[in-house]
């Protein structure tokens, strides 16, 4: 096999989330995908020594809203779901389409110039997509149903071309405004690609789905002045992750996003059913000041992985400062376990394990880089997940 259109990195830690650090292991790519991962860099193959700092699996940021990137700054997350839901809704009607694409296309770039792989993507107009694959950027596009008839996601599919990945997968906004028969519609449409669904991110949608509450009442009035009536929602009375169970919508192919109000009983359905959590940290705990339960969730056994949400509530879309929230939310989660929600976890939650989220030959690239000042391999995955870069992090494409 020619190794003319190879290229070799090389640095002094390497991690991968089924191997573990290792020192100075190096990872070739040709064509934009794996091809090899060595224990010390080969002969022959044109090599770019990284140095000091950390290579590894490209990250997936597996929940943002990319088409919402217009918004930047402009609703500040204020521990208020239901105002943040009021404002979100009174500033996107009537923008300006061009600056929305122009912003959507600078955010694309920025995700892969911090070194992302895939992103799952939450959209309405399916525009998107192209600006992804434009970075370079591997995407599923989740076109996102709401309400009673708004949008109708198009079938699920997975294209690969030029090492890039184009996948359209299904979503349900959330249990409290997706009737419950066409969740079930939904799900069914998505088949055995990937289905999402925001679920349990806030108090105000537990009450609501209870039926009880001042902050359930807010959200009540909220969706009744948007055409959506209590009564045509077919609810069943149960939390939001409970109802998606009895709905029959919660398999290995659901990713479920935020959960930060879900109960030990809903963790334990979420394990049962193989089906993924998408944290998103900042976001989390801007509209809502909490994340899920982390470590009900860990010791059950379920898939997590990592997002930013968009930038109507986070203040930029690094998956390295949602890490840096975590640890610090969660001092005592393992540095690896975190690394492993921002790149493994979140291809589980696409059923794309053998494409991303590891350096394994055949993966899709690009990688990603994070530099670091000289230091021991005790500290090395503790300063990654800290926020303790010496300089930006980088993706490498292989060209
Ligand atoms: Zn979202």
């Amino acid at each position: 096999m020619s190794e003319d259109r190879a290229m070799q990195y090389t640095a002094r830690w390497v991690w991968d989330p089924r191997q573990g650090l290792s020192e100075g292991a190096s990872v070739i790519l040709r064509q934009g995908s794996i091809v090899e991962v060595a224990p010390r860099p080969r002969a022959g193959v044109p090599t770019l020594d990284l140095e000091e700092g950390l290579l590894m699996p490209g990250l997936v940021n597996a929940h943002t809203h990319l088409e919402l990137s217009f918004l930047a700054g402009a609703v500040p997350p204020r521990q208020d779901f239901v105002g943040w839901l009021e404002q979100l809704v009174q500033a996107r009607p009537g923008h300006d389409k061009d600056l929305a694409a122009r912003a959507a296309a600078r955010a694309a770039v920025e995700l892969a110039a911090m070194g992302v792989a895939c992103v799952a993507d939450i959209t309405n107009t399916g525009r998107a997509q192209a600006l992804l694959a434009e970075a370079g950027l591997s995407a599923v596009s989740f076109f996102e149903a709401l309400g009673e008839r708004k949008v109708e996601p198009p079938p699920a599919a997975m294209d690969w071309s030029d090492g890039i990945l184009r996948g359209f997968g299904v979503a349900a906004h959330a249990p409290y405004s997706v009737p419950s028969p066409r969740l079930r519609a939904l799900k069914a449409r998505a088949g055995g690609l990937p289905f999402c669904i925001h679920a349990a991110e806030s108090q105000a949608e537990v009450e609501f789905m209870l039926g009880y509450g001042r902050e359930g009442a807010r959200l009540e009035e909220f969706l009744l002045a948007r055409g959506l009536a209590r009564q045509a929602l077919d609810l069943s009375g149960l939390r939001p992750v409970w109802h998606l169970e009895a709905m029959g919508v919660l398999n290995r192919h659901t990713l479920v996003v935020h959960g930060v109000q879900l109960s030990q009983e809903e963790v334990r359905m979420l394990a049962a059913s193989g089906a993924s959590l998408c944290l998103c940290p900042r976001s989390n705990l801007g509209l809502t000041g909490a994340i899920a339960p982390v470590w009900q969730l860990i010791k059950a056994g379920v898939n997590l992985a990592l997002g930013t949400d968009s930038l109507a509530s986070a203040p930029d879309l690094s998956l390295w400062a949602e890490m840096a929230a975590l640890r610090a939310a969660e001092p005592g989660l393992r540095p690896e376990d975190i690394l492993t929600m921002a790149t493994l976890g979140g291809a589980r939650a696409l059923g794309l394990e053998g494409r991303f989220g590891g350096l394994l030959s055949g993966a899709a690239g690009p990688l990603a880089f994070a530099p670091l000042t000289r230091m021991g391999r005790r500290e090395v995955l503790e300063a990654v997940v800290g926020g303790g870069l010496a300089s930006a992090p980088r993706g490498l494409t292989g060209s």
